[in-house]
């Protein structure tokens, strides 16, 4: 496909059903328009970090897009707020997340959108998926996924079965 761009997209929630929350939205990451989806990592479970409430359900998985990445994250807003999310504090907790974390190699920092996303690189809920996903992945600015992994091995993350 001509302009073409790899884009991986974070996903996290805990409240309800967050591991079924996560699914729902993985499917509905397959229907974007002008979009592939071309991998999904398994489903991990992490205690909540900056945040209230119970663990947190995290995958991240990995399009082939023909959207700019600005019109990609206003998706990602549409299909979080389909969701029915309320944020009435900061860092309330959150029925769906969705975090595009890079987008090709670009590197956008703007009132609406960070890309690579700003707290990716020290978060193992994020890097774990994604090394799943790509384990050469080349991060913009921050480089080679595994190193930063190797830094977050202290931060307590389980793989769910693929049965749950
Ligand atoms: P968190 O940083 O914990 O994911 P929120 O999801 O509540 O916090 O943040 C939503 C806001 O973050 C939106 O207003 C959106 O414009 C902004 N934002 C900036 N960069 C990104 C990105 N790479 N992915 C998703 N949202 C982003
Ligand atoms: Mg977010």
């Amino acid at each position: 496909m001509m302009g073409t761009v790899s884009a991986y997209i974070g996903l996290g929630a805990n409240l309800g059903d967050a591991a079924h929350s996560v699914r729902i939205a993985i499917d509905l990451l397959a229907q974007l328009p002008q979009t592939r989806l071309s991998a999904c990592s398994s489903l991990y479970r992490t205690a909540p970090i900056d945040a209230t409430g119970d663990d947190f359900v995290n995958a991240a998985v990995h399009l082939e897009t023909q959207l700019d990445a600005h019109t990609l994250l206003a998706e990602l807003q549409r299909i979080e707020h389909s969701f029915g999310r309320e944020r009435p504090f900061r860092n309330a907790p959150r029925t769906l997340d969705l975090d595009l974390l890079v987008f090709g190699s670009d590197t956008i920092r703007d009132e609406v959108l960070e890309v690579p996303h700003p707290r990716m690189g020290n978060r193992a809920f994020v890097l774990l998926p994604l090394h799943e996903l790509s384990p050469n992945l080349e991060i913009p600015g921050l480089g080679q996924i595994a190193p930063l992994l190797a830094l977050v091995g202290n931060q307590a993350i389980e793989k769910l079965g693929s049965d749950r």
